[in-house]
C-alpha cells in the first residue's frame, strides 16, 4: 500500500472550540513533531483562509508548517459545501483562499485544491463551472481515498474530557489505530477492485485535538502494518485520479466509493469488521456536531 498523507482544515478545524489546554498552536506542532519523528515529509495542509482573517495572528501556525517543510493548498476561504451554494459563490471562495493563502502557497512545488467535503457538485452546470476555474487556474484537484474518521473519535474525546471520563478515552485511543488501518486495508481492496488494479492512495487527517494526541503512533502503525508514505505529488500523478469531479453527485463519499455510487454500486463506507466499533464512536459523540 503506498498512499500520500494530507491534512485538512490548516489553520482552525472550523467545526467547535477547543477544549482546555488544546490551541491551534499546539494542535499543529504536535502533528509537525509526529510527521516528523515517523519521517513523513512535504505533505500538504489543505488551508481555509476566514481564520486568518478573524485571527490574524493564526497566520504563524501557517508560518511554522511550512517552515518544518510542508506546503499549503487551497481548500476555500470559509469551507462553504458545494451542494449549498452556487457556482459564483464558490469560485469567489477559491479566489479569496487564493489571495489570502498565496504567500505560503507560492512556496509549494504544485498547487492543489480539495473540494470541501469532497463534493464536486450537485447539478452538472455547477460540477462544470467549478472544474472549468479550477483548470483556468492552474489547480490540480486531490482526491481522498481514505479518511480515517479522526474527526468523528475528536468530538467523542472532547465529550470524554468534558465529563473527565478516562475509561472512554482508553477506548477511543486503543480503538482508532485498529479502525484506521482496516478502513485503509477496505478502501485499497476496493480501489483496486473498481480500477481493475493498485491505485496509490490519498488519505486525510485533520488538525483536531485528539489527533495531535494520538498521531504519532498512529503513523507508526500504519507503517508497521504495511503503508509506504508516498509524496501527494507522486500519488496525485496516478492516471486513476483522471475520474475526479467527473460526475454529479451530493453524497460524501470517498473518491471511489462516489464513483461505484454513481454507478449504481454503492457499498458500505464503514469497513464491515469494524461497524460496530465506529458505531460506539458515533454514540459518544452525541450531542455535539461532528
Ligand atoms: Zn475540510
Amino acid at each position: 500500500m503506498k498512499a500520500a498523507f494530507t491534512l485538512d482544515d490548516l489553520p482552525l478545524w472550523p467545526h467547535s472550540a477547543n477544549p482546555d489546554g488544546y490551541t491551534a498552536d499546539s494542535i499543529t506542532d504536535a502533528l509537525i513533531e509526529a510527521l516528523d519523528s515517523n519521517r513523513i515529509r512535504g505533505v500538504y495542509a489543505f488551508a481555509n483562509s476566514w481564520a486568518l482573517v478573524k485571527h490574524p495572528e493564526l497566520s504563524r501556525v501557517l508560518d511554522r508548517w511550512v517552515a518544518a517543510g510542508h506546503h499549503v493548498a487551497n481548500h476555500t476561504h470559509s469551507h462553504p459545501l458545494l451542494n449549498d451554494v452556487e457556482a459564483d459563490r464558490y469560485i469567489e471562495e477559491i479566489d479569496l483562499a487564493e489571495e489570502h493563502l498565496g504567500p505560503w502557497m507560492s512556496k509549494a512545488p504544485k498547487r492543489f485544491f480539495r473540494y470541501t467535503l469532497n463534493l464536486w457538485g450537485d447539478t452538472d452546470e455547477k460540477r462544470r463551472r467549478v472544474k472549468a476555474h479550477l483548470d483556468a487556474r492552474d489547480y490540480a484537484i486531490t482526491e481522498v481515498t481514505t479518511w480515517f474518521y479522526e474527526w468523528r473519535w475528536n468530538t467523542a474525546f472532547t465529550n470524554c474530557l468534558a465529563r473527565d471520563d478516562q475509561d472512554g478515552i482508553s477506548f477511543l485511543k486503543q480503538s482508532f489505530s485498529d479502525f484506521s488501518i482496516a478502513q485503509l486495508r477496505y478502501d485499497f481492496d476496493f480501489a483496486a477492485k473498481w480500477f481493475g488494479g493498485d491505485i496509490k492512495g490519498i488519505t486525510l487527517g485533520h488538525n483536531v485535538p485528539f489527533f495531535a494526541d494520538v498521531a504519532d503512533a498512529f503513523f507508526a502503525a500504519l507503517r508497521a502494518a504495511g503503508l509506504e508514505f508516498i509524496s501527494l505529488e507522486e500519488a496525485a500523478a496516478d492516471p486513476h485520479y483522471g475520474e475526479a469531479a467527473s460526475v454529479v453527485c451530493r453524497k460524501f463519499l470517498n473518491y471511489q466509493q462516489k464513483l461505484a455510487w454513481v454507478a449504481g454500486q454503492p457499498i458500505p463506507e464503514i469497513v464491515p469488521e469494524y461497524q460496530a466499533t465506529f458505531d460506539r464512536v458515533v454514540e459518544m459523540s452525541a450531542g455535539k456536531r461532528a
